[in-house]
């Protein structure tokens, strides 16, 4: 892979596409983590003297209501205040005034555009990949560098669009997170892949390609029930995914050795965070199980135990609701107290692991490419640059 370190930048006007596409609540970026995860790529093209002209999208804009609240001139402030000087932003996503200002921009300059998914707006420019935006935005620069792992999964005009007409790269971030997923290609053992969340269906190409290579997926969150379901136990109104019964028979048919389910759970009346909850080996028909138990959480230790790799998409619970959290966190406290390397990949159990973040080995800033990466597919944003 074609990384920052192989081309010339120096003096250069670089594209980076980065993923700015971050929780904005009443106004406010309410979590900087995506954009802190770009500085080190723009640091290093400034350091080589640099026109800095970045790309992202934020959010989804399919109607003209759709613009304000994903205008990206707020991450404009936010990032000028992390790289302490001023960053330009353009309102406009092309035309004259966007050209006067990168002509006009000096060595060291920073200028972010404004949100790529504006042009989603005129018939899905941007997410459809549209050949003459992608020329258009190339030719705003001299070289195109993808720092944006979150969306390298997918071929929009912004990533793969640009990297057909200009010497392309990797950024940094993108190289690090590659970096880490690498080490599942051909992983140490015992390798221990951990799946949690809610449907089956979302897992199941990383669990026909992960089931070959790991040596145990322990299983919990909503999907484990459709596994239980599939082995004739009662999970009453747990969360099931009925069309991938038989995709969950046949896979621990297959391998009976590798696949692990809870055997206990946290149940409850309700889907809230204010009712009771009783931990049980059983789970009566009007009951639901909305975590793993404790039982469940020290057989999944033993499993961690001599673990070298871990690989863990998914919360173990509805870890939204602080009561629902515990098994998430207690195995998420074993592997940070116990020095395992662990991989996270997936928006909702890297925001889960927040409070682990520093002892984590790596967490994913990209969900659907982590998945994809696993299922073992090509990635669009990365096969344009090799
Ligand atoms: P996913 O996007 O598939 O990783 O799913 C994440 C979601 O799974 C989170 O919103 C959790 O609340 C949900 N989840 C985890 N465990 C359960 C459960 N036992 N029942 C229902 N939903 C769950």
């Amino acid at each position: 892979m074609k990384t920052i370190k192989d081309l010339n930048i120096d003096g250069k006007k670089v594209i980076i596409r980065c993923d700015f596409n971050v929780p904005i609540k009443d106004g406010k970026i309410v979590d900087d983590t995506r954009i802190k995860g770009a500085l080190d790529t723009i640091k290093y093209c400034l350091d080589r003297d640099c026109k800095v002209i970045l790309l992202s999208h934020l959010g989804r804009v399919k109607e003209k209501s759709d613009l304000k609240k994903n205008d990206l001139s707020l991450v404009a402030e936010k990032l000028a205040s992390l790289l302490k000087q001023d960053v330009l932003f353009s309102e406009e996503t092309r035309g004259e005034e966007l050209e006067d200002t990168i002509n006009s921009m000096d060595e060291g300059d920073v200028l972010l555009i404004q949100n790529t998914r504006y042009e989603d707006l005129d018939g899905k420019k941007e997410s459809g990949n549209d050949p003459e935006l992608g020329k258009y935005w190339a030719s705003l620069g001299d070289v195109f560098i993808n720092d944006a792992f979150g969306t390298i999964h997918r071929a929009h005009a912004s990533n793969v669009g640009i990297a057909t007409y200009l010497p392309s790269c990797v950024g940094l971030l993108v190289e690090k997170e590659l970096n880490a997923l690498k080490e599942l290609d051909n992983p140490a053992h015992p390798f221990i892949v951990i799946l949690g969340g809610a449907k089956v269906s979302d897992k199941i190409g990383v669990i026909e390609n992960l089931v070959k290579k790991c040596d145990k997926i322990l299983i919990g969150g909503g999907m484990a029930f459709t596994f239980l379901k599939a082995k004739g136990i009662n999970i009453g109104k747990s969360l099931l995914d009925e069309e991938n019964l038989d995709f969950c028979k046949n896979i621990m048919n297959k391998y009976p050795d590798k696949i692990v389910l809870p055997i206990d759970f946290a149940v409850t009346n309700e889907y809230t965070n204010n009712e009771k909850y009783r931990v049980e080996k059983e789970i009566s028909n009007d009951e639901m199980g909305l975590d793993i138990g404790d039982e469940s959480i020290k057989l999944f230790e033993s499993s961690l135990k001599t673990a070298s790799i871990v690989m863990w998409n998914g919360p173990l619970g509805v870890y939204e609701f602080s009561k629902y959290k515990k098994a998430t966190d207690e195995i998420l406290k074993y592997l940070t107290d116990n020095n395992i390397k662990t991989i996270l990949g997936g928006g909702d159990i890297v925001a889960a692991a927040s409070s682990f973040k520093n002892k984590i080995y790596h967490a994913s800033t990209g969900g659907g490419a982590t998945l994809e990466y696993l299922e073992g597919k090509k990635l669009p944003g990365l096969e344009i640059i090799k």
